[in-house]
């Protein structure tokens, strides 16, 4: 396997971890995230292939691109054919600006409406979705792209159908106000008749917006499963997220999808081997005390619930020497304590897999999800954002997206 060197003034050869991106290296402590930037790429051309070359692809980057770090996805998306980005900060719309794409960049729902402008100037286009906002971004009077978000049933933010007609002639009619888009969110993606019903009403949206003077508008609906299950919701342009990080959907998506993940592994090393004796008693992580009746093995991996794993059992496994290993006790704030009583040899530095594939041995996120009791929708950008990210992928030998 090769691994992307990107460690400025830090020389990886001196380390028994891998090369780790300078800005997220916790230096020498072994615990890391492996990510397949070739998987993402894989996915973009999948979903290309899905939504056909004329609609175009807004690619969610919300939680600084799912934890992966939204400058590093965005640039990687564009370069597999993307269309426009989505960010769910202001944060995050610079980050992306900071890749130099010209792309459009949609701002979603996330600040006060006062800010709006603000953030139109970092370079967004902004999400008018309610009242309050449309007003502000009138008030303004300087010329700001919008999107307008309308609600067909989430019941989270977007106008009402009430508000639509006026609202949209009021944003016409202010003249400066240029709207290019009209989105929603279904939701219940699951169910059809839902969904069938919530696109007619977005289909009345788009109506009311053609009603008020609103030409040549980008229309959205698709999130991920939308865009596997519906091909009839694509309109003209779609905004999966999951779908291009390939995790975070239920184990069925991911097969519909033929999805690659972005989160290859999340790995650790043996820092401390310990043999205890018949009759130790152990409380391990303030856990509830082990009476060890015929002697034990346990390994220690620096890797806690502060890198997005968690604290109380169930614990699940890891993977050493291609076996089967169980999580003792709890998992304390850095550390996990590991039986490995059953593994003939065991060595200091040993590797450690939380997730992904060791010998013919695979845990994959979603068994890492049922193991530990957090949905995999969670799972996935809380070990992406705690942890420290190694690129895994030859393609980013060549220049990836951590430059
Ligand atoms: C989060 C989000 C998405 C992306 O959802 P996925 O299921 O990850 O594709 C798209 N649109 C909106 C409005 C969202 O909030």
């Amino acid at each position: 396997m090769t691994v992307h060197a990107a460690l400025a003034g830090y020389d990886p050869a001196q380390t028994r971890t891998d090369c780790l991106r300078h800005d997220r290296a916790r230096l020498l402590r072994p615990s890391w995230a492996e990510l397949d930037f070739g998987a993402l790429s894989r996915n973009v051309a999948a979903t290309r292939k899905r939504v056909g070359p004329d609609v175009r692809i807004y690619f969610v980057c919300k939680g600084d691109g799912f934890g992966f770090g939204a400058a590093a996805v965005a640039k990687a998306a564009e370069r597999a054919g993307v269309d426009g980005f989505c960010a769910g900060s202001p944060d995050e719309v610079v980050s992306i600006r900071s890749t130099g794409t010209t792309l459009p960049v949609l701002l979603f729902a996330s600040t006060i409406p006062a800010d709006l402008p603000a953030a139109a100037r970092l370079g967004a286009t902004v999400t008018v979705q309610s009242i309050a906002d449309a007003e502000a971004v009138i008030a303004a009077g300087e010329a700001i792209e919008v999107f307008v978000e309308v609600d067909c049933g989430l019941g989270r933010y977007g106008l009402r159908r009430e508000q639509w007609p006026g609202v949209l002639q009021r944003l016409r009619a202010a003249g400066h106000v240029a709207v290019r888009g009209l989105y929603s969110h279904l939701s219940a993606p699951d169910d059809p008749a839902t969904s069938r019903d919530q696109a007619a009403l977005f289909r009345q949206a788009a109506a009311d917006a053609a009603a008020a003077g609103h030409d040549d508008l980008t229309l959205m609906l698709a999130s991920s499963r939308v865009v596997l299950a519906y091909p009839d919701m694509l309109f003209n342009a779609v905004d999966p997220g999951r779908l291009i990080y390939g995790g975070g959907l239920d184990e069925n998506w991911m097969e519909i999808g033929a999805l690659s993940p972005l989160l290859k592994a999340v790995k650790s090393r043996i820092i401390q081997i310990q043999e205890h004796p018949p009759g130790t008693v152990l409380g391990i992580g303030y856990g509830a005390p082990i009476a060890i009746a015929h002697g034990m093995r346990t390994a220690v991996a620096p890797i806690g619930f502060w890198d997005g794993l968690n604290h109380i059992p169930p614990l699940g496994e890891v993977l050493i020497r291609g076996r089967r290993c169980p999580v003792l006790g709890r998992r304390t704030f850095q550390h996990s304590v590991l039986d490995v009583t059953a593994l003939g040899d065991v060595a200091l530095g040993d590797e450690v897999v939380v997730l992904g594939r060791q010998g013919t041995e695979e845990i994959s996120i979603h068994d890492l999800a049922r193991a530990i009791g957090i949905p995999v929708i969670e799972l996935v950008p809380r070990l992406a954002r705690c942890l420290p990210h190694v690129y895994v992928d030859e393609a980013q030998e060549r220049g990836g997206p951590g430059e």
